[in-house]
């Protein structure tokens, strides 16, 4: 048994996700979601996909780092 670090839900499924600027126990995806995954730039939803970081800011797409004003950065399509 291990306790979500986000709702404290105690579930016996409970997963733990590392990344380099941390990590924790979770119990679903969306805790872990809330808790890690980084915030556009631009539109500020949350980045669940690749995205795209620039200067070590982070965007969910190529069209809000364009909008944001960074150049080169384009979505494969
Ligand atoms: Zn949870
Ligand atoms: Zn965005």
């Amino acid at each position: 048994m291990a306790r979500c670090d986000v709702c404290g839900n105690d579930y016996d499924k409970a997963f733990t996700v590392q990344t380099v600027s941390g990590g924790g126990t979770f119990d679903s995806f969306e805790c872990a979601i809330h808790a890690l995954a980084p915030t556009c730039a631009h539109c500020h939803c949350r980045i669940i996909g690749h995205g795209a970081e620039h200067n070590g800011i982070f965007y969910c797409c190529a069209q809000c780092a364009k909008h944001a004003g960074v150049v080169g950065i384009d979505d494969r399509i």
